[in-house]
């Protein structure tokens, strides 16, 4: 953990899992408990790991004792050390630490491997040669019992031999399989002899091509954790029947140390697909730039479009565990970063479509410096000078001409406050050929500086703006939802690509940002006033020619949307 990022363990209230680890300590079943984060190696982290990661190893923080990093690395054909380095990039970013405990599923092969024959030797295990049609045919369904496969009743003898052939490579991918001889009448389908090893012809990226057979899942899930003296085994619903097999295989087995896998709702947010064979799907078909694109929930994701570690924290904290599946809007996740920023963020000035305003009164080579607060509610963070002269950079949309009344940003003959700086009234509007406004004219009023009149007087609009002598052009990327609909991946007959947001980025090529940005901060976010906050992008920035992204927006614009929206049938 690093030691300027320290996390709040304290106002944890207790969830239904936690309960059962405290009362677990309590009675004495455990002196310490022990969890473990295990993740495939076979994509990048997102934001639903999050919430798995914070509850495991913030579990271990509250009781001072560990949690594991354990990568599930049994299907090499889908697996890479690209993937191991990012998954472990983000978990530490995320600010947690395994310590000395790193772990692979496939440190354990050789035990694994030892395990089978013990299964094999007592007769709980046989090698099955019905294809994966057939198999599927004899499991039977929810409301059909199984059928027995013929070779279900195989010697010990003829399965050890077998199985060692199928580890030597003598025998092809697909041709069979070493299955758990359970009970093909159960009413739970996966124990009606489950696949524990399958042949598979790949190399691994940590064993290479020492083996050529690899356990499966459920097998090595639990084992994995008994080696490892796991005492709660946390995971999500989808595996609740799992959990049978689980047990069996310990049982079985009968192994020193038994853990108790507890099940909680996983993680879903609407307007995103959550699985990483989708977002796979997204990176490799190019509907996004790279698993890091700031619109994806990745972690890596998440982190270039400028979120920081203790957001991601707050809202696995804010949406707590429990047993039952829900939705999280969108908006909770973006909450989370706006009251982060809103507090830490330093305030500057960037003008996103700029329109050029020329002060006529103000001398062509006079310029000054204006001083402007870094944050409106804390005064200790300074203050910095921001120049101002004759020709400045405000908002396109900051100006209309045949405004309506209520329109109090500027328009003809109206005077504004330009923030920091001096009250202006808009004389003049300059067009192309094309009638396009190419520049607005004003007179400022030399009495106002810091933005107050003398006399009194009121002025609604207070607007943005940078020096166009002094401004930096910057590349500015705006990021709406990635998906049209709240659930892309649920419709039946369309596939979720479908649903992309075309609008989902907007670039803006001819942003302009005040001079203090020169020297911006890669790590720092900023807000930039009324628009948002915002961090240069790690990736594409370089000096001199800087690329910011907005995070998120200063105020949920589509909660505001959706209100109207229910007004407006209300009213109906
Ligand atoms: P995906 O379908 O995205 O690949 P997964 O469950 O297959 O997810 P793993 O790498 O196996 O991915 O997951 C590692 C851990 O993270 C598991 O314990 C899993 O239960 C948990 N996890 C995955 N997705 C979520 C989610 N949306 N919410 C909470 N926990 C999750
Ligand atoms: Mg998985």
């Amino acid at each position: 953990m690093s030691k300027n990022d320290p996390i709040e363990t304290k106002s944890q209230s207790l969830d239904f899992i936690r309960t059962i680890v405290k009362e677990d300590l309590a009675s004495g079943k455990h002196k310490q408990v022990i969890t473990r984060f295990p993740p495939e190696p076979n994509g990048f982290l997102h934001i639903g790991h999050a919430k798995s990661i914070c509850l495991n190893f913030g579990i271990a923080l509250e009781n001072e004792s560990t949690c594991h990093l354990r990568f599930d690395d049994t299907n090499p054909s889908k697996e890479s050390v690209d993937y191991v380095d990012a998954i472990k990039n983000d978990v530490a970013w995320l600010g947690f630490n395994w310590g000395d405990h790193l772990y692979y599923a496939s440190d354990y092969f050789d035990k694994l491997y030892e395990f089978a024959i013990a299964l094999i030797k007592k007769g709980k295990a046989y090698v099955c040669h019905l294809n994966s049609d057939q198999t599927r045919e004899y499991r039977g369904t929810l409301t059909e019992p199984g059928k027995e496969s013929p070779f279900r009743n195989r010697s010990v003898e003829e399965n050890l031999a077998l199985f060692e052939h199928m580890k030597n490579g003598e025998l092809n991918e697909g041709e069979c399989v070493l299955r758990a001889k359970i009970d093909m009448q159960s009413p739970n389908l996966i124990m009606r002899d489950p696949v524990i090893y399958r042949i598979l012809k790949a190399k691994h990226h940590r064993t290479d091509d020492k083996w050529c057979i690899y356990p499966m899942y459920d097998f090595t899930h639990c084992l994995s954790d008994m080696l490892e003296n796991i005492t709660h085994s946390l995971c999500t619903l989808e595996f609740e029947n799992n959990r049978a097999l689980y047990d069996w295989v310990l049982d079985e087995l009968d192994t020193p140390c038994h853990p108790q896998q507890i099940e909680f709702a996983r993680l879903n947010i609407n307007f995103t697909v959550m699985s990483k064979r989708k977002l796979l799907q997204l990176v490799e078909e190019q509907h996004v730039n790279s698993w890091d694109d700031p619109r994806m929930l990745t972690i890596s994701g998440l982190r270039r479009r400028g979120y920081t570690p203790a957001s991601i924290r707050n809202f696995c904290d804010t949406i707590g565990i429990g047993k039952r599946g829900s939705w999280i809007d969108l908006g909770v996740l973006e909450n989370s970063i706006r009251d982060d920023l809103n507090e830490s963020a330093p305030r500057v000035m960037g003008v996103l479509k700029p329109l050029k305003l020329v002060i006529t009164n103000y001398p062509e080579d006079k310029e000054e410096e204006l001083d402007a607060h870094n944050h409106p509610k804390n005064p200790e963070m300074g203050t910095r000078k921001v120049p101002f002269c004759r020709e400045l950079y405000i908002e396109e949309t900051d100006f209309m001409e045949n405004a309506p009344r209520k329109f109090f940003r500027l328009s003809q003959g109206r005077e504004v406050r330009l923030r920091y700086a001096y009250l202006i009234t808009c004389q003049d509007v300059i067009k192309d050929e094309q009638g396009n406004i190419i520049e607005v004219h004003c007179t400022y009023d030399p009495e106002t500086r810091g933005g107050s009149a003398p006399d009194g007087r009121k002025v609604k609009g207070t607007i943005h703006w940078v020096s166009a002598r002094h401004g930096i052009k910057s590349e500015v990327r705006l990021y709406d939802r990635l998906f049209t609909v709240e659930h892309p991946d649920m419709d039946k007959e369309k596939d979720f690509k479908e649903f992309l947001n075309p609008k989902s980025l907007e670039v803006l090529e001819s942003s302009v940002v005040e001079t203090s940005l020169a020297s911006a901060d890669p790590s720092q976010r900023y807000q930039f006033e009324r628009q948002g906050y915002f961090c240069l992008d790690k990736k594409d920035s370089k000096p001199g020619s800087l690329v910011f992204n907005r995070t998120v927006t200063l105020r949920d614009s589509w909660a505001k949307l959706v209100k109207k929206g229910k007004q407006a049938t209300a009213k109906k």
